[in-house]
């Protein structure tokens, strides 16, 4: 499904991916786990173009995502290209963004009727299916500040797959939750993983990215450095530097 070669990207002077290879076939689960700072969000927000990359190419089903002829070529997608392309790799993000003024249906139903081309009736059943799903039928109609926190990641969960992408995308989607919440969102990501779906998580929660992942990605300093499944990863550690950052986990 995903195809990622020599992916580089710079914030100023500041290179966070320096070439980064990563292939996801259809119905792995791929966490990627590293130091802060490593770049693991920023390829997340390129997969889905919310960050442009430099060079390298990103391509989703063959497409490539961001420009026409690969980040060489330079020649940028227009906005109704992007948006197209967008709706391939939905993201669920770590301080949830859902819509405020917006209840747990309506912030499902928007990307459904926008991007999707769904009409309200559909977009609202969707949206009722996906919250039923999540275990949150009795908050269709509740506002975000009328919820927890662990119940609002779930809101974006059935968000991002009500949209049926290619690929879903999990950024560190459990730091923002209270300890005590974190269970409950795992085991969605986790029903969704079993039922085949195409996901790329970022996570520091080393327990669950070995129960869940197919494989495990290891990047340092703008690099991967091990992708390999998690027995290994979590098997023998030969390597230093993941020995170094796994037994802050320890
Ligand atoms: P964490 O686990 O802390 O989220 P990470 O591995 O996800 O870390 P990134 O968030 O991708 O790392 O950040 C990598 C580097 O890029 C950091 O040094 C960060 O300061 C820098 N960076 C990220 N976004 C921007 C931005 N919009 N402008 C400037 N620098 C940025």
């Amino acid at each position: 499904v995903i195809a990622i070669e020599g992916l580089t990207k710079s914030f100023g002077a500041n290179q966070v991916l320096k070439g980064v290879d990563l292939s996801v076939g259809k119905g792995e689960v791929v966490a990627i786990i590293g130091p802060s700072g490593s770049g693991k969000t920023t390829l997340l927000r390129c997969i889905n173009f919310l960050e442009e990359y430099d060079g390298g190419s990103i391509r989703i089903d063959g497409t490539e995502v961001g420009y026409r002829d690969g980040a060489g070529g330079r020649k940028r997608r227009n906005d109704r290209e992007l948006a197209a392309i967008r709706v391939d790799a939905a993201m669920v993000f770590q301080q949830f963004n859902l819509f405020p003024h917006l209840t747990a249906a309506q912030n499902i139903m928007l990307g459904l009727m926008k991007s999707r081309g769904r009409s309200k009736a559909e977009a609202r059943a969707i949206a009722e299916k996906w919250l039923a799903r999540v275990g949150l039928a009795a908050k269709v109609d509740a506002l975000p500040a009328q919820m927890s926190g662990g119940q609002q990641q779930r809101v974006g969960i059935a968000r991002a797959v009500a949209m049926e992408p290619k690929v879903l995308l999990l950024d560190e989607i459990t730091s923002a939750l209270d300890p005590e919440l974190v269970g409950e969102v795992l085991a969605v990501v986790q029903e969704l993983a079993s039922e085949g779906r195409t996901m790329i998580l970022v996570t520091h929660e080393m327990a669950f990215a070995q129960e869940v992942a197919d494989r495990v990605v290891f990047t340092d300093q703008g690099r991967i450095v091990i992708d390999a499944p998690p027995a290994q990863v979590f098997g023998e550690q030969p390597h230093e530097r993941l020995r170094s950052f796994l037994s802050r986990f320890a």
